[in-house]
């Protein structure tokens, strides 16, 4: 083994690693660095933001992960104003998405929570529901608060039949979670994937509400907005935004800040074990040991129990399950059809939509006014996502496409499908297959009580953290707004 390096106590400076180089784990490092930390850190892969990643397809630099960021809180564009990229933060181009269900597709109503409605009544709910189905939906008012907040862990269904019914759920709701979260709301934790809004509801009286005070930016509580939708965003209604290039400018605008506060960034290194030491930690990769004084572990959550198991056996018990794998494929077409938006930013699929195998469509340059102006009019890209990894409905027996070949034959039939515009091979300008094996994190129920025990087990002597999307909730608002908080616990 080669000697250690960054010993904690070779100078008067504290030290600490950083394992993992995505959103997480760079902002952990500037946590750090700002704090006068000499710290490393090490990233198993040759590219550095793990989702938050980019490729080329058509000569366009586009996002491969992450594209847009919720602003339900202002975390990501105070981070992208500190980055200087306040100036690129834009909204969506309106029109909305759309979703698939299994008898056709319907404008996505604008004013949910993960496809929960603020008022079932809204004219595009009404129409995806239909008259019994917000009805029903409208019951939730007159239900008492304490149905579904009771409970120390709900799943999203079970929360959302209850006081909706059951045509919220599989109209608005699946197709939401499917999409962005490529999960069953069976078996997803409704506090990890919508936080406070249970609180909401005790708050609010009805899950509607709740809903409709999220969505204002108003927290469970009352009281101030800490780190409220800024007021240009809330204007344009929108409850994402992005940045123009894409999401992965943030990393290299971040690695830039990094690089001038001194902190060391190992790219293609792989941490192998973790131990403890008198004077702290080391960190084992590739032969060659990391000694500090502190330790942030940031990397998907069965790696990090994996890792932290040796110095830490009593997390051996709490290891999530791994994320689905999700399949990306993005189309770059020559297709003037398209400039009409037939689906407004993109669609979200419906498990049980007949014909269909994707779980959701984005038409990036309907969404992004940014990437039209880069394409000019007549092309357009397209990307869909595979990998529903849900067991509902049957979706987890049906045969999802594999090869490369297989996902892009699925996604000509798919796109054609959603978009109700022929797309064919000869449209096709150039194309890319991205895949994320289990970087979804998996919230499934209980997941937050799982979370407070990993995080009680790794503070209890004041040295380690452990941040990242499977902690904090999935998503960068999450994760920009915990990892900073996780890791000054840490600092005196
Ligand atoms: C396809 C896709 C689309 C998404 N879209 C959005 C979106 O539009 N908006 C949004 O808010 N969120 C989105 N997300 C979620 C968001 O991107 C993630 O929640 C977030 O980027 C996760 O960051 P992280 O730092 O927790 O983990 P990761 O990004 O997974 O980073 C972990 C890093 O650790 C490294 N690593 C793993 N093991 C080791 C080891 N042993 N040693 C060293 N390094 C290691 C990995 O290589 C990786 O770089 C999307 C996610 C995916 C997969």
């Amino acid at each position: 083994m080669e000697a250690a390096r960054g010993t904690a106590g070779d100078t008067a400076a504290p030290t600490a690693v950083v394992v993992g180089g995505g959103i997480s784990g760079l902002l952990a490092a500037r946590e750090l660095a700002r704090a006068g930390v000499r710290t490393t850190v090490l990233e198993a892969s040759g590219a550095w933001g793990g989702c938050v990643g980019s490729h080329v397809v058509a000569g366009l630099t586009l996002d491969s992960g992450a594209e847009s960021f919720a602003t339900r809180s202002s975390a990501v564009a105070d981070l992208a104003a500190e980055l200087e990229l306040a100036g690129k933060i834009v909204a969506p181009r309106p029109g909305g998405a759309w979703v698939q269900l299994p008898d056709g597709p319907r404008e996505l109503p604008r004013t949910g929570v993960l496809g929960i409605p603020a008022n079932p009544w809204d004219p595009e709910v009404r129409r995806s529901l239909g008259l019994l189905g917000s009805l029903r939906a409208s019951l939730d008012k007159l239900l008492p608060a304490s149905l579904g907040t009771r409970d120390e862990a709900v799943s999203v269904s079970a929360l959302v039949r209850a006081r909706m019914g059951r045509r919220v759920l599989d109209r608005l709701v699946a197709p939401v979670v499917g999409g962005v979260h490529s999960a069953d709301p069976d078996v997803l934790d409704i506090d990890m994937v919508a936080p406070g809004l249970r609180a909401g509801i005790r708050d609010h009286g009805s899950l509607a509400a709740a809903v409709g005070a999220q969505r204002r930016g108003a927290p469970a509580g009352g009281g101030p907005v800490p780190g409220a939708p800024s007021p240009a965003l809330q204007k344009a209604g929108s409850a994402v935004a992005g940045l123009r290039g894409g999401m992965h400018t943030l990393i290299p605008a971040l690695l830039a800040e990094l690089r001038r506060q001194g902190v060391t960034l190992l790219g293609g290194t792989r941490a192998d074990t973790v131990e403890r030491t008198a004077g702290g930690w080391r960190v084992t990769a590739g032969g060659t040991a990391y000694d500090a004084g502190l330790l942030v572990v940031a990397v998907e959550g069965p790696a990090a129990i994996e890792l932290l198991s040796g110095a830490l056996p009593e997390l051996a018990g709490h290891r999530p399950e791994p994320g689905p794998d999700v399949s990306l494929v993005t189309l770059v077409v020559d297709l003037p059809q398209l400039d009409a938006r037939p689906r407004g930013t993109g669609v979200l699929v419906a498990p049980q939509s007949p014909g269909i195998q994707a779980k959701a469509l984005t038409h990036a340059t309907a969404k992004w006014e940014w990437l039209a102006e880069q394409t000019g009019p007549g092309t357009h890209v397209v990307r869909l996502s595979y990998g529903r990894g849900d067991t509902r409905h049957g979706a987890a027996v049906r045969p999802e496409p594999r090869t490369d070949t297989e996902l892009f034959e699925a996604a000509l039939k798919d796109a054609s499908a959603l978009l109700s515009v022929p797309v064919t091979a000869g449209d096709v300008v150039d194309w890319d297959v991205v895949r994320w094996g289990g970087a979804l994190p998996f919230a499934s129920l209980g997941h937050k009580r799982r979370v407070a025990e990993v995080r009680s087990i790794c503070a209890a002597d004041g040295t380690l953290a452990i941040v990242g999307g499977w902690l904090s909730g999935n998503g960068l608002a999450a994760i920009v707004a915990d990892t900073p908080h996780q890791v000054r616990t840490l600092l005196p």
